[in-house]
C-alpha cells in the first residue's frame, strides 16, 4: 500500500510536517428525506419541502427511507468498506437556530459502515492510499437567512432532515495537494456511484478539514503504533467546498499553527471557519467533545438490521468504478496509467473513449478526447454527453492522422472546423485542400528547386546533418504545412546524402 508523500515546512525552530484527516459530507442522492417524505431538491420555495418531522412537531416520529439505506451500502462497497449488518442511530444533542429538533440524528458508536479505502491519483499520475474510518447516515440541518430582512433571522427548513453521508478518513495525507486529490477521487467515486451528485458549489459535497503539524518521524512512529499521542493537536475546518479552498485554508492553517507553536505556545483544539475573501481560518468555537452532545439512541427508531442476501444483491448492481476502469483501460488498451487515469474521471468521457477508439490508434485518441477535445468542452462549460463533435467524428479525424492523410499540425485546424460545425473531417480536408503532400513527384520538383538555389546549405548537411531542418522548413512554408514531415525527410536524405 503506497503511502502519502509528506513535504517538510521550515519553521525558524526546525522542519515542520503536515498531517490531514478529512470528514466529507456528502448529500445522498435521493427524492426524500432520510425520516421524511418530504422532497429535496434545490430551487423550491423556502419551507416549500418541510414535513411535520422535519419542522419537529411534538408527538411526530421518523421513519427510514429504504433508498438513503441503500445508497449508504453502496457507497460503502464502492469504498471497499466492511459494510455493518447491524448499526444504530443515535441523537447528539445540541442548540441551533435551524435545528428544530434539539437534536441531530445520526450514527455514533454504530455507523452502518466500517473501514474501506480510497485509491488517490497525484497530478503526475502516481497513486496513494486514503484508509476510510467510516460512513456513517446522518440528518442535515436547516438553513438560517440573515439577508432577508434588517432585523430578524429567518429560517429555511427545506434541508432540514436530508439524508447526509459523512465519510471520515484517517488522517493519510500529508501535503494540501493530497487533501484535494483525495476529495476529487472520493467524489468521482460517488458520482460513478449515482449516490450523491458531488455538486460542490451548491454544498452537496463538502469536506471538514483536520489539520495538525509534528516534526519529521513522529508521524512514522504514530503508523507504527496508531496512538495519536505522536501527532500534534489539530484543528477542523468546517465545510469547505472547493478544492481550492481546501488548499488554500490547509496551507494557512499550516502556517498559523507552526507560527504558535515556534512561539511558545500550544494549539488549542477548535473548530475554524476558512475565510475566502481573505485568505485565513478563523475560531468559530473552541472543540466539542463527544460527552458534550449527550448522545444516546434514538429511542424513536429500531437498530437497523441488514439482510446480507440484500447487501448481496445492492452489491450486483454496482457499476464499473474507477480504478477496475483504469485498470482495464491500461490493459485493454494500452495506455499509460496516466492516460487511463485521466479518461475515467469521468464516466461519460471514458464511454465517449471507447466509442471513438474503436479500430483506431488508442494513444492517438487519447490525446484527441483529453487535451483538444476536454480543452474546449470546458472553455464552453460543455458536458462532454452534449459534445458538439460526435466520438465517431474524432475517430474519423485520428483515422486521417494515422493514414498520412494530414498532419497533426493540419489536424489542429481541422479540429477548430469541426468545432466550428463546418462539417467532418474528411469533408473539411477536401474542401479546404488541406491533404497532406505525400506525392514525392511533386515534392521531389519543390525539393531539387530548393537544393538548387542554396548550393551552401546543402553542402552543410553533408558535415552537420541536423542542418536538414533548416529544408524541411522551407518545404513546409512552400506547401503551407502540408508536405508528410515523414516523406520529405527521407527524400532530402537520400538526395543530400546526410
Ligand atoms: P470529530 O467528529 O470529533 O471531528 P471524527 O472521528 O469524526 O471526530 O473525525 C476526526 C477526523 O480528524 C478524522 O478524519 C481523523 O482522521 C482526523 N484526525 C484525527 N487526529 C488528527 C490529527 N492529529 N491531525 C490531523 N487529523 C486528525
Ligand atoms: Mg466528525
Amino acid at each position: 500500500m503506497s503511502e502519502a508523500n509528506s513535504k517538510v515546512i521550515q519553521g525558524r525552530t526546525g522542519p515542520w510536517e503536515i498531517v490531514l484527516g478529512l470528514e466529507v459530507h456528502a448529500q445522498v442522492a435521493s427524492n426524500a428525506k432520510l425520516f421524511s417524505g418530504a422532497a429535496v431538491g434545490a430551487g423550491a420555495a423556502p419551507n416549500a419541502q418541510v414535513s411535520l418531522v422535519d419542522a419537529a412537531m411534538p408527538g411526530m416520529l421518523p421513519v427510514i427511507n429504504r433508498h438513503c439505506v441503500e445508497q449508504a451500502i453502496k457507497t460503502g462497497l464502492g469504498l471497499k468498506a466492511q459494510i455493518n449488518n447491524w448499526s444504530r442511530f443515535d441523537r447528539k444533542n445540541y442548540f441551533y437556530p435551524d435545528l428544530p429538533q434539539g437534536y441531530q440524528i445520526s450514527q455514533f458508536k454504530d455507523p452502518i459502515v466500517g473501514e474501506g479505502e480510497v485509491i488517490v491519483e497525484r497530478d503526475d499520475g502516481s497513486t496513494f492510499t486514503v484508509r476510510i474510518e467510516r460512513l456513517h447516515l446522518e440528518q442535515d440541518a436547516g438553513k438560517s437567512l440573515h439577508d432577508q430582512d434588517p432585523n430578524y433571522t429567518y429560517v429555511d427548513l427545506n434541508r432540514s432532515g436530508t439524508a447526509l453521508m459523512e465519510i471520515v478518513s484517517k488522517p493519510d495525507m500529508r501535503t494540501s495537494e493530497e487533501a484535494a486529490a483525495y476529495v476529487k477521487k472520493l467524489r468521482t467515486i460517488l458520482i460513478y456511484l449515482g449516490t450523491c451528485d458531488g455538486d460542490m458549489e451548491k454544498g452537496n459535497l463538502r469536506a471538514d478539514v483536520n489539520v495538525s503539524v509534528c516534526r519529521p518521524g513522529a508521524y512514522e512512529k504514530f503508523r507504527e503504533t496508531g496512538d495519536f499521542s505522536h501527532l500534534g493537536t489539530r484543528c477542523e475546518i468546517k465545510n469547505v467546498n472547493s478544492y481550492r479552498y481546501i488548499q488554500q485554508a490547509i496551507e494557512y492553517e499550516a502556517r498559523r499553527q507552526i507560527e504558535i507553536i515556534e512561539d511558545g505556545g500550544k494549539i488549542d483544539q477548535e473548530t475554524r471557519l476558512f475565510d475566502p475573501t481573505r485568505n485565513e481560518t478563523r475560531s468559530m468555537r473552541s472543540k466539542e467533545e463527544a460527552h458534550d452532545y449527550r448522545y444516546f439512541p434514538d429511542p424513536d427508531l429500531l437498530p437497523l438490521v441488514l439482510d446480507p442476501a440484500w447487501v448481496k444483491a445492492i452489491e450486483a448492481t454496482l457499476p464499473e468504478l474507477p480504478d477496475a476502469k483504469k485498470a482495464r483501460l491500461q490493459t485493454q488498451y494500452g495506455l499509460t496509467a496516466y492516460d487511463a487515469g485521466v479518461l475515467i474521471i469521468e464516466q461519460a468521457r471514458a464511454d465517449f473513449y471507447e466509442s471513438a477508439v474503436k479500430g483506431r490508434d488508442a494513444k492517438l485518441t487519447a490525446n484527441w478526447v483529453t487535451n483538444d477535445l476536454a480543452a474546449r468542452l470546458t472553455a464552453g462549460g460543455i458536458d462532454i454527453e452534449n459534445s458538439p463533435i460526435a466520438p465517431a467524428a474524432i475517430a474519423e479525424l485520428v483515422q486521417l492522422i494515422e493514414e498520412g492523410v494530414i498532419s497533426s499540425k493540419i489536424a489542429k485546424d481541422v479540429f477548430e472546423r469541426m468545432w466550428a460545425g463546418e462539417g467532418g473531417a474528411s469533408e473539411i480536408v477536401d474542401k479546404q485542400g488541406l491533404k497532406q503532400v505525400s506525392d514525392t513527384g511533386e515534392l521531389e520538383k519543390i525539393i531539387d528547386d530548393l537544393i538548387a538555389a542554396n548550393p551552401g546549405q546543402a553542402a552543410q548537411v553533408k558535415e552537420k546533418p541536423q542542418a536538414i531542418g533548416w529544408f524541411v522548413g522551407q518545404i513546409m512554408k512552400a506547401t503551407g504545412g502540408k508536405a508528410n514531415p515523414g516523406v520529405i525527410n527521407q527524400m532530402l536524405k537520400a538526395k543530400l546524402g546526410a
